[in-house]
């Protein structure tokens, strides 16, 4: 065999392990085996960059960044749906049909409606070239890099199909992903995702293309696009296409009329919560593509096809108690604790109640029956109050005034929906909050130490904040619950490293209200130490370049707290990155200075954030869309037509990644 020959063997021998694995869901090979072999390709192609291949199982994994995800027009409009919400609607739509056809024999192909963001995936040759968003319809967002990391979505067909066609469908998180996401994100610290179809959505627009693949994300589809009619019906598109690799749920079926279509309707109303993901309703189609050609489309969807919605599925309880949480800023949320009762799928004990003015707006009371309710969210909404079960001797609910943990009294500024808790050195749920912060991954990314075992630390006494972290010895920790010798070790070894995380992660980690990633990196920058950053007053804040006044203030409270002073000359004794670092400042001149840049393309030298940074530490700015404000536009491999266009017509310097580095050199 030669080496073109194994790499092509091994592409399909893992792209066949993926198909059973993620869409048939029947591995036939352990994910051990699977790892040597993709282990193996991986080193081929890098010996043999001659045989590249965007398409190969190796892309999965990610690791293309996209900044901008370029704008593209859609060959075929992507439509909306029209809506039904009843049988009455249902059997108009029927009339309707009936009539423009001019027949009554019309069968119909029954969907789920499978919630997440639609996707519009494009083939030519049997390979996937190109995946967009709906956007409005015309134009939509190129998110190949993306969705290339989805194992079910098949990068070339299994046999014979279509040449040049156009695959649409759903991409979704099944909820079991989902909750195992969440429990990750609690554990460290960080706020849960609200909804599967948002993650699901906002997934395919991240810029990381390594973290979507760490996603669990999944693509249904339900319609083919094509010119040429191989076959003459919908539903045999879709068997078709699952027969060449790709992922139509099982539970499509045909109706002969509106009664086998309720059928249908009426079964999965109930059965919709048994399913691994949500569907809102369901979606008709006139079956023959003949028919569904006849009928066209109003200026908004198809006359051949309608959705059904689903009815948010309602029930009534009584609400026990109120009670409060406390989050990581000193932020309090009511909670209804509900009498538990059965509503879509789950039993339902608590609801958020938001805030002070909802509690007054559904002038809640202990003891009241509530219509309770579970839209697209998680957390299900109380919807009202049953007036006519409410008990004579009810007592209007007063809010919380003092913090539930800690007892100090709650503050809650103009403005301000919500009450906070200011005790922020001495309530429990802040300390660990603060704490779980600093170590999350955006942060500190301390290995080693999760956010419970923050909790159980704190509870023993034995952190009561992020400094005493590195005062932690492996022997306090191992009598721990759940602790052993060995994980005792990985917790002290992953504090010791986060010494070496640079300076504006730290300034991100330390949790000063309203001083974010990006903020943090803008600060680090300007000032280059702590000692400076703290030193600065409110005007030397002001004059820095995106910080107002609320993030000025907010520097300012934290760099006069005397508790904080401490914590920083503590965290500077252990050796914790307080300022920018020599190297980094030593590659730092001002070159660039008043230039801006835009980046394109695919790059070989440099990852395009590498790119970016470097004309960052030269002095330069980067901007993500070229205007006649832009000096140069950075062009890689594949960079965009109309970005392309655009820099010719505005006469902007295009210039190569060599071009560029012999620039700053
Ligand atoms: P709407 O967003 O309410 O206009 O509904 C239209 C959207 O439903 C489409 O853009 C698709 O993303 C989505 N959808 C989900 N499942 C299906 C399905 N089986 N057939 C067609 N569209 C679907
Ligand atoms: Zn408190």
């Amino acid at each position: 065999m030669t080496i073109k020959e194994k790499i092509e063997f091994l592409r399909e021998e893992l792209s066949q392990h993926n198909y059973n694995y993620y869409v048939l869901d029947n591995a036939t090979i352990s994910d051990y085996e699977f790892d040597i072999k993709l282990k193996e390709l991986e080193k081929l192609e890098e010996e043999n960059p001659e045989f590249f291949d965007a398409n190969s199982p190796t892309k999965r994994v990610g690791g293309g960044i996209t900044k901008n995800f370029e704008t593209v027009t859609h060959k075929n409009r992507m439509y909306s749906l029209d809506n039904s919400y009843s049988k009455e609607d249902l059997l108009d739509w029927e009339k309707r049909v009936q009539k423009n056809l001019g027949t009554t024999e019309i069968e119909y192909t029954c969907e789920l409606k499978y919630d997440g963001a639609s996707i519009n995936l494009t083939y030519e040759n049997g390979k996937f070239v190109s995946a967009v968003t709906r956007g409005d319809g015309f134009q939509g967002d190129d998110v190949s890099t993306n969705i290339r990391t989805i194992r079910s979505i098949p990068l070339s067909m299994k046999g014979d199909f279509l040449s040049d066609f156009e695959m649409r469908g759903e991409i979704i998180l099944p909820l079991e992903g989902f909750h195992k996401m969440n429990e990750e994100r609690i554990s460290n610290g960080e706020e849960a995702y609200r909804n599967p179809r948002n993650t699901a959505s906002g997934s395919l627009k991240l810029q990381d293309s390594a973290e979507v693949a760490k996603r669990p994300l999944d693509c249904l589809l339900y319609q083919v696009v094509t010119n040429e009619r191989k076959y003459k019906t919908h539903f045999e598109n879709l068997k078709e296409a699952r027969r060449i690799g790709f992922k139509i749920p099982e539970t499509i079926a045909l109706a002969k009329s509106i009664e086998e279509v309720l059928e249908f309707v009426n079964k999965w109303d109930e059965k919709r919560h048994d399913l691994p993901y949500e569907t809102d309703g369901v979606v008709i189609k006139v079956n023959a593509l003949q028919q569904q050609e006849e009928l066209g489309y109003t200026s908004k969807a198809p006359r051949w096809a309608i959705a059904y919605k689903f009815k948010a599925e309602q029930v009534t309880t009584v609400l026990n108690e109120i009670t409060y949480q406390v989050g990581r800023t000193g932020a309090i949320t009511p909670v209804a604790n509900l009498e538990p009762v059965h509503l879509a799928g789950t039993t339902v004990k608590r609801a958020s109640l938001h805030n002070a003015d909802q509690i007054e707006k559904l002038d809640i009371r202990i003891g009241d029956t509530v219509y309770i309710e579970k839209g697209g969210e998680i957390i299900p909404k109380i919807i009202k109050v049953d007036l006519t079960k409410r008990a004579g001797n009810s007592q209007e609910t007063i809010y919380a005034t003092n913090c539930p943990e800690c007892n100090s009294e709650l503050v809650r500024t103009e403005g301000d929906a919500k009450h906070y808790c200011p005790n922020e050195f001495g309530c429990a749920p802040q300390i660990t909050g603060r704490i779980q912060h600093f170590i999350s991954r955006k942060a500190m990314d301390i290995d080693g130490l999760g956010g419970e075992t923050v909790d159980l630390l704190r509870k023993e006494g034995l952190i009561k904040n992020y400094a005493d972290l590195y005062e932690l010895k492996e022997e306090v920790i191992i009598p721990l619950e759940r602790m052993a010798e060995k994980s005792a070790k990985n917790m002290i070894e992953g504090i010791k490293k986060s010494k070496e995380i640079p300076f504006e992660k730290v300034l991100f980690a330390l949790g000063i209200r309203f001083v974010g990633e990006t903020v943090a990196k803008k600060l680090a920058k300007h000032f280059k130490s702590i000692d400076n950053l703290m030193s600065a007053d409110l005007e030397t804040l002001i004059s820095v370049d995106e910080i107002g006044e609320r993030i000025a203030q907010s520097i300012l409270d934290f760099s006069n707290d005397p508790i904080n002073i401490e914590l920083i000359k503590r965290l500077k004794s252990y050796g914790v990155q307080l300022e920018v670092s020599k190297e980094s400042l030593e590659n730092q001149t001002d070159k660039l200075s008043g230039k801006v840049f835009v980046v394109s393309g695919v790059f070989h030298q440099m990852s395009r954030n590498e790119l970016k940074k470097a004309i960052e530490d030269n002095g330069g700015k980067v901007s993500s869309s070229i205007s006649k404000k832009t000096n140069f536009v950075i062009a890689g491999d594949n960079m965009g037509p109309s970005k392309l266009t655009k820099a010719q017509d505005l006469e902007i310097a295009i210039i190569s990644e060599e071009d560029f580095i012999a620039l700053i050199k």
